[in-house]
């Protein structure tokens, strides 16, 4: 597991020291996070990594998942499609549901910690056990919740109301709260298993035990199998270029424990994609780590055609590694794409054919993307740069009241 001196060759003396500074002046303090599964997804991903550096610079942090059943987690993807506008509210009965699942998880969580951070909807409920506690807690939005249903928002808010302050990943997503509110974007750890420096050989190796041939450029998506993230609007673009363009399409996906709708959406996908041996579906257990990153560094363009997206760690991911990428102009997308700068931004399935086109045909012009995006990635969206702003965060709790704290 790397240490945070390991971090110096990529980020810099300065940046480490400004880390040890702040943790220094927050004194012993504790931290939980609590989310809602522990593999898949990008909360797992960032936690994994940011919970053992934080205990090394001196802020005992614990990590714990919340417990719930089929059906509990039927209702959270709905409220997580209705937090991306999805009209279908909730019933009742399934408030309750969610509501009843909150509980049995308070009875065996402490929560006593000087911090309690909550992660997404999913555990929102948990504030309950603030009023015994007397600690503060924090309710971190990963999701894109600029335009909810407002009848589950409204839901929502009377437990996000509750808490100290709410963080969001993208300014496009604050609402109007009666609580302080914090901009925090998410980050990639560059010495993780899926981010690391890889040799060619280690890729090639990884690339044929995975069948993937590398005789045509290969243009990946990594996604859980979610419609916003429109893989099958990917299938139709990839189809529209073929006549011209050789080329190979990876859809490269798994299943998130708290995702139960994935396996409907493969089924789609399979359909879309017929029998085109240019097109290739892969699954991937949870952990596959050191093969995405190989499957990202072996691809010619990164796509991440998101109709709706929080902030979208693939494209971190493939900006890091250097990688063109053409993603949809959604969520906290663009504060990762700058169009025409450091990737390509589009709003269709043609736009996004004819970019992957002009791209395959262009690979001067899609490497500078490439080299553009992996410095962007770099100044803004590494770890390192993550642990500071949670760390200014929790100090900024000693003032609960002012909007400006000097620190
Ligand atoms: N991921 C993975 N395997 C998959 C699909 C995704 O490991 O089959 C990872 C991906 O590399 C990224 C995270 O899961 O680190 C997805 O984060 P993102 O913000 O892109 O989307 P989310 O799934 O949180 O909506």
């Amino acid at each position: 597991m790397p240490v945070l001196d390991d971090y110096e060759p990529i980020v810099g003396a300065q940046v480490l020291d400004e880390l040890r500074l702040l943790a220094k002046g927050l004194g012993r303090k504790k931290v939980v996070h609590v989310n809602s599964t522990a593999v898949g997804g990008g909360v797992a991903e960032i936690l994994n990594r940011m919970t053992p550096l934080l205990n090394e610079l001196g802020v005992e942090t614990r990590w714990e998942v919340i417990k719930g059943g089929e059906s509990f987690y039927a209702v959270t993807k709905k409220i997580h499609n209705a937090l991306h506008g999805d009209p279908q509210g909730l019933q009742e009965k399934e408030y309750q549901e969610f509501l009843g699942v909150q509980e049995e998880n308070l009875k065996n969580m402490d929560l006593r910690e000087d911090i309690v951070f909550i992660h997404d909807p999913q555990p929102v409920g948990l504030i309950r056990r603030k009023k015994d506690a007397g600690n503060r807690w924090l309710w971190r939005c990963h999701v894109d919740v600029s335009n909810p249903n407002p009848g589950v928002w409204n839901f929502l808010r009377t437990y996000v109301e509750q808490y100290d302050k709410a963080v969001f990943s993208a300014p496009v997503f604050s609402q109007k709260l009666s609580i302080p509110q914090a901009m925090i974007c998410p980050s990639i750890d560059p010495l993780s298993e899926k981010n690391r420096e890889m040799t060619k050989s280690e890729i090639d190796g990884i690339l044929e035990r995975l069948k993937i041939p590398l005789d045509k450029p290969i243009i990946t998506q990594v996604s859980r199998f979610d419609r916003l993230k429109d893989p099958v609007g990917v299938i139709q673009a990839f189809k529209r270029i073929q006549k011209y363009q050789e080329a190979r399409l990876l859809l490269v996906g798994g299943t998130a424990d708290d995702d139960p709708e994935g396996a409907q959406v493969l089924l789609e996908v399979k359909e879309a994609a017929g029998n085109d041996p240019d097109i290739l579906i892969l699954l991937l257990p949870p952990t596959s780590h050191l093969e995405i990153n190989a499957i990202q560094r072996a691809s010619t363009l990164i796509l991440q055609k998101s109709l709706k997206e929080g902030f979208g760690l693939t494209i971190t991911e493939a900006l890091w590694k250097a990688k063109p990428v053409i993603a949809g102009a959604v969520g906290g997308i663009p504060l990762q794409v700058a169009h025409k700068y450091s990737g390509i931004l589009t709003h269709s399935v043609e736009g996004t054919a004819y970019w992957l086109k002009q791209l395959l045909q262009n690979p001067r012009y899609a490497k500078k993307l490439g080299e553009n995006g992996r410095e962007h990635a770099r100044q803004n969206f590494l770890l390192t740069r993550h642990i500071r702003d949670y760390l200014l965060l929790f100090l900024s709790l000693r003032y609960p009241s002012q909007y400006v704290v000097d620190l």
